[in-house]
């Protein structure tokens, strides 16, 4: 029974084993500090059981699941092995780390499940982080001073407190978490306050199923504690190790989240144009509301922190789920217990200025926020669905800072084309691509190049993303009747130099726009399409003319966004040319090129950030004369590419080659056209 892996566990049963409950086990007094070195002798059952790399626990089995439930006897889930060179100490936060196949980052098993009747000194030497000599001293002198070894050895500085905590978490047969790397479920840390936290040095990090919490803890002996997080938190309770430093740092980072969103917008006095921006609300209203309030000022920090561009929150059975777009991908952050999920919910409609009570109506706000200083803007969507309330908060970072061209990863020849076009002194200039491909994020790197005093730049935006300095920038503000249209109006008559249009999506728009380039001005806008070409028939299916587009349009750049590899685990590999065939190219011999692998610093996904690809495509005289005649977008795209234009995919497959992305990644933002 001891090598039962346990085939179709959920996830994290997977990874943090189901046997035997701790707490329980821990009750039984180990006299570890008894100074013996006659058990010395006790290490080599470590050795054995790594040698095939699957080990069961003998005697953990035997221990019910989960005692505080009574619950019948659970068969083990694969444990998987620390790799057999036992992880070394603290040196490097990654070792060990999230071996296991769809292991978390930053979990490190132990070699057996269960508690081991070994002294902790012994598991000290065995696994490498002292000496046998050190460990005897330390034996002696704690014997001599009233303290326990393994104190004595952290005294004299022979063993670091993340070692300990590896040596603790291997001696109980515990998972070992290196809380620098193992993403922390704030919804879970929420569920005990910091100061209770503090008392017990122990921190819930992750929800492991629906009733049960990983808990990180210091000193796992402390059964004290686990039965109050049990009681406080009203969840069993599954104890991991961790370094006692790492859970302080959690526990003053927790701290942190609570204070650092503070709502209000200092600055909201000096926009009249902003007509939409929420009206303040006072936090700390209702002390009854404290833990909701708090709960959704983390998920609100935690998202800025991690650079989430969405937050959604949709209903699950009571509960709710709670995800973060992060570089384009949605990933699971946590889930809002039952209890919390009405609240939650009213909470952020409260803080948008929704009506409460109003459940069966789509609806939508937006609260401007001081998130650790930054000024941030929530645009708040809720929406009716069969399970409840589901809520969408578009997280704007005002603060963050515009990129340039090449640090959005232009390369140079399409620059130079860019660039080229956009400082002209008229004509209009337009950036494509669908929803969330980056297009506004170009413009304001063109506009942040053309931002010079003797420029006038007005920008009509929806909303205003970054704001930058010199520029004058307005909202649009639909409810007002400050539509795009009519922003776009205005604008012409306040004598621009440079117009910024956030989008062409209505006729008025697109005519107004294409007139304001064809009387001197500099017009910057996005539309929403597929690639470059498309731009000028979507243009005319607009209804614009003909030979207004043709003349108007300079240049039109369509772009996406992939996410770039993770430097830090990224893996050499070879794409064969079948591969490449099945991708769409025309390849004949092998790619060298890089994949994904997962570790911490990327939160096992194997990417970190996003690079623009982009296909630039200049209007050209005979490109001008396509668009009178209105060719199919096809025929425009062969003449671009014979007159120099590199297709996305060519610049795609550019970024693969150059191992910022992945061929997958790349698969996956084109498709195979
Ligand atoms: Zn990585």
């Amino acid at each position: 029974m001891s090598a039962t892996p346990g085939q179709d566990t959920p996830d994290l049963h997977a990874i943090f084993g189901l046997n035997g409950d701790p707490a329980v086990r821990l009750a039984e007094p180990e006299e570890e500090e008894g100074a013996a070195p006659a058990e010395q002798g006790a290490a080599p059952e470590m050795r054995v059981a790594s040698q095939d790399g699957r080990v069961g626990s003998p005697d953990g089995h035997l221990a019910p699941p989960d005692l505080r439930l009574g619950a019948p006897e659970v068969q083990v889930a694969e444990v998987q092995v620390a790799p057999p060179e036992v992880p070394p100490p603290a040196v490097d936060g990654q070792a060990g780390a999230g071996v296991g196949a769809a292991g978390r980052p930053g979990v490190t098993h132990p070699s057996r499940r269960g508690s081991s009747a070994r002294f902790l000194t012994d598991v000290i030497v065995d696994m490498g982080l002292t000496t046998r000599e050190q460990a005897d001293e330390a034996i002696e002198s704690a014997r001599n001073t009233g303290t326990t070894p393994e104190r004595a050895l952290l005294e004299k500085g022979m063993l670091t407190s993340d070692g300990l905590s590896r040596a603790l978490a291997e001696r109980y047969g515990l998972d070992h978490l290196d809380l620098n790397v193992f993403g922390v479920d704030m919804g879970a840390a929420n569920l005990v306050g910091t100061s209770a936290a503090r008392r017990y040095q122990a921190v819930p990090v992750a929800f492991i199923d629906k009733r049960t919490l990983l808990v990180a803890m210091s000193d796992p002996s402390n059964v004290l504690a686990v039965d109050d997080v049990a009681i406080m938190t009203g969840y069993d309770v599954r104890v991991a190790v961790a370094a006692s430093e790492d859970i302080a740092a959690l526990i003053s980072r927790l701290d942190r989240l609570e204070d650092v969103v503070s709502e209000g917008d200092p600055s909201a006095g000096e926009e009249p144009f902003d007509a939409q921006r929420a009206d303040v609300v006072d936090l700390h209203e209702n002390a009854d509301d404290a833990p909701v309030i708090k709960l959704v000022n983390q998920i609100v920090a935690q998202a800025v922190e991690q650079q989430a561009s969405d937050v959604h929150l949709a209903p699950e059975g009571g509960e709710t789920r709670v995800r973060f777009r992060i570089d384009g991908v949605l990933q699971d952050v946590t889930t809002v217990t039952r209890r919390m999920a009405p609240g939650v919910v009213s909470r952020i409609k409260i803080m948008a200025n929704l009506n409460i009570a109003e459940k069966r109506l789509p609806q939508d706000g937006r609260v401007g926020l001081t998130v650790d200083g930054r000024h941030v803007d929530l645009r708040v969507v809720t929406l009716p669905s069969v399970h409840g309330e589901t809520v969408v908060m578009r997280i704007l970072d005002k603060d963050s800072v515009v990129m340039s061209l090449q640090k959005l990863g232009m390369a140079d020849h399409e620059r130079d084309r860019f660039e080229k076009a956009f400082n002209e002194a008229y004509g209009a200039v337009l950036v494509t691509g669908p929803t969330g491909s980056g297009k506004s994020t170009t413009l304001y790197a063109a506009l942040q190049e053309l931002n010079r005093p003797e420029k006038n730049i007005i920008t009509v935006e929806d909303p205003v993303e970054y704001q930058i300095e010199g520029l004058t920038q307005v909202q649009v503000a639909s409810k007002v009747g400050l539509t795009f249209a009519a922003g776009l109006r205005a604008m012409v008559r306040a004598d621009p130099d440079v117009l910024m249009v956030g989008e062409i999506r209505d006729h008025e728009t697109a005519q107004i726009a294409v007139e304001s380039a064809l009387t001197g001005h500099l017009v910057l806008s996005t539309l929403h399409t597929n690639d470059a070409p498309t731009a000028i028939t979507r243009l005319v299916e607009m209804g614009i003319e003909p030979f207004l587009v043709a003349s108007a349009l300079h240049c039109v750049v369509a772009q996406r966004l992939v996410r770039t590899l993770c430097s830090t685990c990224k893996q050499r590999t070879i794409i064969s040319a079948e591969v490449m065939r099945q991708s769409g190219y025309k390849a004949v011999v092998d790619l060298e090129a890089y994949e994904p692998v997962g570790c911490g610093r990327c939160a096992g996904s194997g990417y970190k950030g996003r690079a623009g690809i982009y296909e630039v495509m200049m209007i050209s005289p005979e490109i001008r004369t396509l668009a009178l005649e209105r060719r199919p977008a096809d025929e425009i795209r062969d003449v671009a590419i014979r007159q120099g234009m590199r297709r996305l995919r060519d610049d795609g497959l550019d970024k693969v080659r150059a191992g910022r992305t992945s061929i997958a990644e790349e698969m996956r933002v084109l498709g195979t056209t």
